[in-house]
């Protein structure tokens, strides 16, 4: 019984998005393994799978090589915020790089289909507002986000050749800032720093004059996206995306509500009237990008797919999973 079901690898998988792709893909009724060294993800976010006999958890470098015979390789391992991704910014770009490259190896030699998860920041600090896919972008290459930028963009680089190169099948969606349940409470990201901070009555930290934006998607239309994505045939991504002279199949995927963070530090407040919690501003972060929403046309022709859960509803349901860490 068990050998008829689709096996999938999830690199990355005891990470926010990476547990709840797990989670998703167990509940389709897939075998899946994840491979994590657990830099930044924890056991706690897949407890609750350990004992499905159909879930495999290894603990693995991504940078080293790994095998096994799988159907679909999710490549998601990478820390993702510029805390975590800034403290050894030599180990992140070898996670992107040779992570994207050991999963397309095992895949060249397994006929495995890949999604990759590649990210906004490959456009920088754009000059093209929304951002499309053809949109180039705008990056330092020597500045302290690099490590993480240019990892993906390389990263990026490397699946177009594997596809034109080997025939590899591989999709990769530009994930645009998404927040939700099983973000770690001290992961310093935005959305998490903020609420953890008015649950306990601290600082509101505002990097710069706060008025920089991001468009905030909340992880449920991620994986929506992803499952629409991996369950096109072949034959019609390919149709769909050399018609669009991408070069490879990548969508933007995110939602287009574009908010500064001085309205995302009031949407906080505003779900937990009772915090103390005050505003203050620090420094903003070298080559921190000014503005930032998806054009998610493409997504939205070929998936027919777009996003579902507004900030004001997906921040509540963030805050209330962050009140146990409090
Ligand atoms: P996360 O930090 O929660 O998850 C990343 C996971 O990768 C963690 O479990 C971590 O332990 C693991 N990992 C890191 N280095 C590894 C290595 N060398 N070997 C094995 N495992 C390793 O972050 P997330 O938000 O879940 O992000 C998942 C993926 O999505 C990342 O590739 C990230 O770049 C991408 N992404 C996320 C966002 C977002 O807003 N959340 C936006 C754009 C792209
Ligand atoms: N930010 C902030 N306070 C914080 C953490 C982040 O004002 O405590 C700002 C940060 O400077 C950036 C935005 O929020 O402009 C989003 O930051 P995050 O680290 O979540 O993601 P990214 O910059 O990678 O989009």
């Amino acid at each position: 019984m068990l050998g008829l079901r689709k096996k999938c690898l999830v690199t990355g998988g005891a990470g926010f998005i990476g547990s709840q792709l797990a989670r998703r893909l167990l509940a389709q009724g897939c075998e899946v393994t994840v491979l994590d060294n657990l830099f930044t993800g924890s056991k706690a976010n897949i407890y609750d799978l350990l004992p499905n006999p159909a879930f495999t958890f290894l603990v693995h470098d991504v940078t080293q090589p790994f095998w096994g015979q799988f159907d679909e390789i999710y490549n998601l391992a990478c820390p993702a915020s510029p805390v975590h991704y800034q403290h050894n910014p030599v180990e992140t770009t070898k996670t992107s790089l040779l992570g994207i490259m050991n999963a397309l190896d095992l895949a060249l030699k397994t006929k495995a289909k890949v999604f990759h998860t590649s990210t906004s920041e490959v456009y920088g600090d754009p000059d093209v507002h929304p951002q499309p896919e053809t949109y180039w972008g705008h990056v330092n290459t020597i500045g302290i986000r690099s490590c993480y930028d240019e990892g993906k963009r390389a990263a990026e680089a490397i699946c177009a050749d594997y596809r034109r190169q080997y025939g590899v099948d591989v999709r990769m969606i530009r994930i645009f800032n998404t927040y939700g349940p099983y973000m770690h409470p001290r992961d310093g990201r935005v959305v998490s720093n903020f609420a953890m901070q008015a649950l306990q009555g601290k600082d509101i930290t505002i990097y710069g004059d706060g008025k920089q934006s991001r468009s905030f998607q909340y992880v449920d239309d991620l994986l929506d996206a992803i499952e629409l994505y991996m369950a096109k045939p072949r034959a019609e991504v390919e149709r769909f995306f050399d018609g669009k002279g991408l070069g490879c199949p990548v969508l933007n995927v995110g939602n287009p509500g574009e908010f500064t963070m001085l309205e995302l530090a009031q949407l906080t407040l505003k779900c937990l009237p009772e915090s103390k919690s005050k505003l203050v501003f620090q420094p903003l972060p070298q080559d921190d990008p000014k503005r930032r929403r998806p054009d998610i046309s493409l997504a939205k022709e070929f998936l027919g797919w777009s996003p579902k859960v507004p900030l004001a509803e997906g921040l509540p349901k963030t805050i209330e999973y962050f009140k146990r860490f409090v």
